[in-house]
Formats: structure tokens, C-alpha cells, sequence
């Protein structure tokens, strides 16, 4: 198969000052939570994408001062020789597969929560910070200018020693140059505040210090929020001037839109947010420079690409996400692979993972963060030690869906995944048909199209093994994936007892699934809909039946609707939407009773209330479907008079999760199938310091 013409534009070398790029392709900075303080895993991701075909490569934001140290989170740095050391390796395994490696040098000012270091945040003026206005930074002096320039010229100068290409002066997401840009941070009297000209003035001059550095060896960057989409930065006007006023002084636009209160509507999910999205601003930054322009909207279809190239409107596609769905994008449309490509779902579990978990993980790309840890290649599989074995893999949810492709990939002699329904997808049937959640069926379709293509495995549905039927169907080895349901009688994790009256073979009791498999609705039109778990199913639930016409109010256990939707960018955005849908959130709250007509419940303070309700949806917990591995597991002699060697469980089956952590136990399996105990996950390598005394003391 070869490629579209209609691609090769995508295919076509770019100089960017005095550095030259590939093809057009470039994965822009991104957080990780490796920064400098998981170097390994820092310089493996990033190779995996250079060795995927992008023609440049970038660190996560990588402040330049003491005072912009961004604990609890984790960002690149380059404030000593230390930092260089570690991230020079990254810069050396990108180089390897003829990439360029970028580093985004910044400063958040004001927003820096300085945890570890202890230091006051700075900022152009004393306000506090709208991201967490527990914040209020030292408004800054002249030689707090100053000192932060030299520093950034510094760290400029390391990050050429490092190996980098591409050395950035970043202040998008209202980081400290666009704090001084942005009249709703900067509020100065001297010569860096008050007209357009002076607010400018600080970034101007940090990009001509940077500049006048390393130019000659390395290209400027500027990556701006063009359009805040809200107050915390500046609006398209002032966004294209200020390109107009620094054009002169870089090599790079990088373009992107919102700030660092509203990155929800940069790194916007699927939900809310189409492919494309951000084109509607960041395609007019052409109308203010004819230097290449990068920009990103989560775009995976090389079609668009293709076009947005051609017309000029910019000069590279971008990436965050789709680069860590698939590493290999360019390499596969390069090829023709377009069957292939394993698009981003824009779930965002990348953001969540690396914000507040300190350790990217994907969905769609099961291997994301483990290429260093675990060695694991997103294209490559060892032939399995035990392939001349026939595997069964029971249930094709998400999880049993990857562990066969990547057991077909390891060359096993059969592999059968077989699932009760007649359609693969497992819970994914149904999540998919909640309303704004159609792009994450990219998770199930993806994975069919691989099967399809593995001639040692076959997809068997409408068919319920029990275990006899497990027993006797010939396999050597069992893999159960048989996923997990929604409690049908409200246990929960407040009481872990079942709530009294919550039964769901009454007609004003329902489960998630009966709502969504079955079609049960409540018998009247007001329903509460009740929320143990804190993420998509309740809210999604609410609001399908919202939309069909019913009162719906969402009682929740947790501090707000949705809170963990919080963590990949959705929770406000959704908790807004739920709103103007006229849908009543009551938050803190615990439904106690279930009675025909209505519910009992307290609040957090521990005040009673009484809701009138014709029917109430119960989504407190899930259980996993454990029932048929316990069954096989607990008898080793009927195992054993079948040949059959060993039975596992992943996925839900085990314990339910998000859905990345059950296609990531699918995979892990599948690759250490052929260990000694596959049930456990090998240990992963882990990056810390060691103390050589320590040692000696242990
Ligand atoms: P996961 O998220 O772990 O992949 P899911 O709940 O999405 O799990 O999928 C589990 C799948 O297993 C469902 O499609 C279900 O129909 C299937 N399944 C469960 N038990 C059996 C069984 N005994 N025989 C065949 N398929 C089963």
C-alpha cells in the first residue's frame, strides 16, 4: 500500500531558522510528569515519537528561575548542570532516529506554586493568581526583570549544550510573558506595564536576549495563547500584534488558544470539542507573519492535515495527544498505513495520568510510558516462548480485545476471543452511546480492524462460555476478561452495605446498564440519578435522560458533579453544561434510602433531605464478573485433565477501572504471557536517586 499524493505535501522539509525540519510533523511540549526527574522515561517517550516519524520532538514546559518551581507537579527544568545531564539524553535518543529535540523554556510567574522551593511566585503585578488564588505573588522589580532574563538566557545556553534544536520562549497559558502582555495581570505603572508597547516589553526583550544567546545554533520558539477564550491572557486582536511586533525575533509560532485557568479549551476533550477545533483562531496568526506557523486541534486525519498544509494556513501539524495515541502517525500515513493509525479518542486520561498521577499513561496506546520502565515498543512484540500454544481469551471488552491482538502479534498458534454478545466493545457497547462520548468507539474500532488483520486469531461472539464450556473448548491457556457490572442493590463506599430499597428488579430502581442496554426508564418523568463514582457514567446518564425529557437531579457523594472529570480537563466545562440543561446537581450528598416515590439522604453537614422522585438511578459502584474465573481457578484438577496449564484475568474482571488501566492489564498480560508468573506484573524499572551511603547503611 502506498501513500495518497494528495499527503505528500506533508512530506516536504521546512527550515526554521537555522535548523531544518523533516517533514511537517511536530510533537509539541506536553506534560508527563518525567520533567527532569524521570529522565529515562523522559528521553524513551520522546525517541518513540522521533522514531515514529515526527520531525521534532519537545519537552514539557521546563522553567528557567528557582522561582518557578511547580511542585506538586512535575515540569522539566534547567536551573543547573544536573538538569542539562538529564535531559542531554533525551536530546541524544531523539537525534539517534533524526529528529530534532525542542525544549519550552518558561517561567509561570504569578501561577508557581513553589511548594519545594519556598520561594514567593513574581509576577508583573501583585494579584492573586486566578489558577489557585490561594496565590498571591511579589510584584516584580527591575532587577527581578532582569534576573529572570539572565536566567532564561542561561538556561538557553544549557539547553544548546544539551543538544537541543529548537529552544523556546513560551508564555502561552498566561506563563509570565503573557502575564506582562495581558492587561488582566499586569497592572504596572513603569515602563513594562500600561500600553500595548510596554506590555510587550518583557517578552520582547527575553526572546532578543535568547535570541542574541544561541540563535545562530538554535531556532526560537514562541509558543503563544493567541486567543485566551476568557480574561486570563489577551483576545485575537492583541494576540496577532503582539506576532506582528516580535515576528522579527523568531524562527517559530507555535499557536495554541486559552490560558492556564481555561486549558480545557486548549487541550479540549472530545466531549466538548471536535477535530479542528482551534483553527477557528490559530488560522488566522497567517494574516500577521509568513514564518512557519505550528498549531494543534487533536488532529489525526491526514486529510485535514493535508489540506491545512496546502492552503498555507499553517506550516506544521502539531501534536500532543494524537503523537501519544500513536507515536508512529507520520511513519504510518508516510507508508499508506492508514488502517493503522491509532487515533486519539480525546478522553484526556494522558493529562490526568501526568498532572496528578506523575506518570503519562494513554488509553488508545497501552504502551505510553512504558517504553523506558518496561521496555515496551508500541510496534514491536517478541514471539511468545509458549506460542505453539492455542489461547482463550473470554469476554472482548477493551481489555480482552488488546490482549489478543497483542498475543496474535507475539505469534501465538490460535487465539479465540469469544464474547457472550453479538457485538465486541464490552461496556464500550454502551458508554459510547452516552451523549458527547462517540469519539472513544475509536477504542473498539481500532482494535477490530487489528483483529481482522491477524489470521491466528478469530473473533467468536454470541456465545456465553460457562466453565465447563472453558474447560472443553481446547485451549491451553484461558484468559477471562469477562469485565464488570454496575451494583444492582447500591453498595457503595460510604457504608459498603447496599442502600435499603435499592433493588433493581423494581421498575423505580435502575442500574447504568438497564438504562443503557435495556431501555428501562423510570415509570413517571422526575428521576434522580445517584453518583458514587465521581466520573463519566452518572453525569452521562443525567444527562441522556435530560435530554429525552425527564426532571433529573444528580445527587453526588463527592465534593462536586463529576469531580474526577476534573482531572482530564472535562469536570467544569461538564458541570456547566449539565447546568444549562436544567439538570439540579446536589453535591456532598448521600442517597441513604430508596422508597417507591422518592429518596432519603443527608449532606456532608449531615442534614436530612427528601427528594419526590417516580425513579432513581443507581450508580454507585461496580463489581467485577469474577464468578467464572473463581470457578475455573478454584478446581487445578478438572484444569489439569483438560491440559490446561493456566487460567488469568484482566481487565475489569480484576477490579473495575478507567478504561486505560484495563487495556493496559490486557496488554501487560499478553507481553509477559511467557514469565514465570504471569498473573504479576514484572516490576517496572524506577527512577530515583540512590544514595551510595544509604546502601552501605541498609
Ligand atoms: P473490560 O473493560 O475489562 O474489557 P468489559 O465489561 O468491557 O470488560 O467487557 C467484558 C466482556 O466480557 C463483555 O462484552 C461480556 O459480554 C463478556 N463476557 C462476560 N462473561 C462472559 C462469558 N461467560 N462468556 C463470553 N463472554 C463473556
Amino acid at each position: 500500500m502506498s501513500r495518497d499524493p494528495r499527503h505528500d505535501v506533508l512530506f516536504e522539509p521546512l527550515q526554521i531558522g537555522p535548523k531544518t525540519l523533516r517533514n511537517r510533523f511536530y510533537a509539541v511540549p506536553h506534560c508527563t510528569g518525567y520533567g527532569t526527574e524521570k529522565p529515562g522515561s523522559q528521553a524513551w517517550f520522546r525517541a518513540m515519537k522521533a522514531e515514529g516519524g515526527w520531525a521534532a520532538v519537545c519537552t514539557e514546559y521546563a522553567p528557567v528561575s528557582w522561582d518557578s518551581d511547580e511542585s506538586p507537579y512535575v515540569s522539566a527544568r534547567l536551573w543547573d548542570d544536573e538538569d542539562l545531564a538529564n535531559l542531554a539524553v533525551m536530546c541524544e535518543r531523539v537525534h539517534e532516529h533524526g529528529a530534532l529535540a525542542g525544549i519550552e523554556l518558561t517561567h509561570s510567574g504569578g501561577h508557581a506554586i513553589n511548594r519545594q522551593s519556598r520561594l514567593p511566585s513574581v509576577g508583573p503585578s501583585q494579584l492573586a493568581s486566578d489558577y489557585d488564588p490561594h496565590l498571591v505573588p511579589k510584584a516584580m522589580e527591575l532587577a527581578d526583570i532582569r534576573r529572570v532574563r539572565e536566567d532564561w538566557v542561561r538556561a538557553a545556553t544549557r539547553s544548546r549544550e544539551a543538544g537541543f534544536d529548537i529552544v523556546y520562549v513560551y508564555g502561552g497559558h498566561s506563563y509570565l510573558p503573557l502575564q506582562f502582555l495581558s492587561p488582566f495581570y499586569n497592572r504596572r505603572t513603569d515602563a513594562y506595564g500600561g500600553s500595548f508597547e510596554n506590555r510587550a516589553r518583557f517578552w520582547l526583550e527575553t526572546i532578543e536576549a535568547v535570541r542574541e544567546a544561541v540563535g545562530d545554533d538554535c531556532a526560537i520558539a514562541v509558543r503563544t495563547c493567541v486567543e485566551a477564550l476568557g480574561p486570563a491572557g489577551v483576545d485575537l486582536d492583541e494576540g496577532l500584534e503582539f506576532v506582528r511586533a516580535a515576528d522579527h525575533l523568531v524562527d517559530l509560532w507555535d499557536v495554541n488558544v486559552g490560558s492556564i485557568a481555561e486549558w480545557s479549551k486548549d487541550s479540549g476533550a472530545s466531549r466538548f470539542f471536535k477535530e479542528g477545533y482551534q483553527l477557528e483562531w490559530t488560522g488566522r496568526v497567517r494574516e500577521a507573519t509568513a514564518k512557519p506557523i505550528v498549531g494543534v486541534a487533536r488532529l489525526t486525519n491526514p486529510d485535514r492535515m493535508a489540506e491545512i498544509v496546502s492552503s498555507g494556513v499553517w506550516d506544521l501539524i502539531g501534536a500532543a495527544r494524537p503523537s501519544i495515541a500513536d507515536p508512529f502517525l507520520p511513519r504510518k500515513i508516510e507508508e499508506g498505513r492508514y488502517g493503522e493509525i491509532r487515533e486519539c479518542i480525546g478522553i484526556n486520561t494522558c493529562i490526568s495520568k501526568s498532572e496528578t498521577g506523575h506518570h503519562l499513561g494513554c488509553t488508545q496506546n497501552a504502551t505510553a510510558g512504558e517504553e523506558y520502565r518496561r521496555g515496551w515498543h508500541p510496534e514491536l512484540f517478541e514471539p511468545a516462548a509458549n506460542a505453539d500454544r492455542d489461547v482463550l481469551v473470554v469476554g472482548a471488552g477493551p481489555a480482552g480485545m488488546e490482549c489478543a491482538i497483542v498475543l496474535g502479534k507475539r505469534g501465538f498458534r490460535r487465539v479465540h476471543l469469544v464474547d457472550a454478545e453479538a457485538e465486541v466493545g464490552g461496556h464500550f457497547r454502551w458508554v459510547t452511546q452516552l451523549p458527547g462520548l462517540g469519539e472513544w468507539a475509536r477504542v473498539v474500532n481500532w482494535r477490530r480492524i487489528q483483529l481482522d488483520k491477524l489470521a491466528n486469531v478469530e473473533v467468536i461472539t454470541g456465545s456465553r462460555l460457562q466453565a465447563k464450556d472453558v474447560r472443553e473448548y481446547g485451549a491451553e491457556i484461558v484468559v477471562v476478561a469477562a469485565g464488570a457490572r454496575w451494583s444492582s442493590d447500591g453498595v457503595n463506599g460510604v457504608t459498603h452495605d447496599p442502600i435499603p430499597g435499592a433493588d433493581a428488579s423494581q421498575a423505580h430502581v435502575l442500574t447504568p446498564e438497564q438504562v443503557m442496554l435495556e431501555g428501562k426508564r423510570p415509570p413517571g418523568s422526575r428521576v434522580v440519578v445517584f453518583d458514587g463514582e465521581g466520573y463519566f457514567v452518572a453525569a452521562g446518564l443525567a444527562e441522556l435522560l435530560a435530554g429525552e425529557g425527564l426532571d433529573v437531579e444528580l445527587v453526588t457523594l463527592h465534593e462536586r458533579v463529576a469531580r474526577v472529570a476534573d482531572e482530564s480537563l472535562e469536570g467544569p466545562l461538564l458541570r456547566q453544561h449539565l447546568h444549562d440543561l436544567g439538570i439540579r446537581q446536589r453535591s456532598g450528598s448521600f442517597v441513604a434510602e430508596i422508597h417507591e416515590g422518592g429518596v432519603r439522604g443527608h449532606d456532608e453537614h449531615g442534614e436530612q433531605f427528601e427528594l419526590e422522585a417516580d425513579g432513581v438511578v443507581i450508580a454507585t459502584q461496580r463489581l467485577s464478573n469474577e464468578e467464572l474465573y473463581l470457578e475455573l481457578a478454584a478446581d487445578e484438577d478438572a484444569l489439569r485433565a483438560e491440559q490446561i496449564e493456566a487460567v488469568y484475568r484482566i481487565g475489569d474482571c480484576v477490579a473495575p477501572r478507567i478504561p486505560a488501566e484495563a487495556i493496559f492489564d490486557g496488554h501487560r498480560l499478553a507481553r509477559e504471557i511467557d514469565g514465570e508468573k504471569p498473573a504479576l506484573a514484572l516490576p517496572a524499572k524506577r527512577e530515583r536517586l540512590v544514595l551510595e551511603r544509604a546502601r552501605s547503611h541498609a
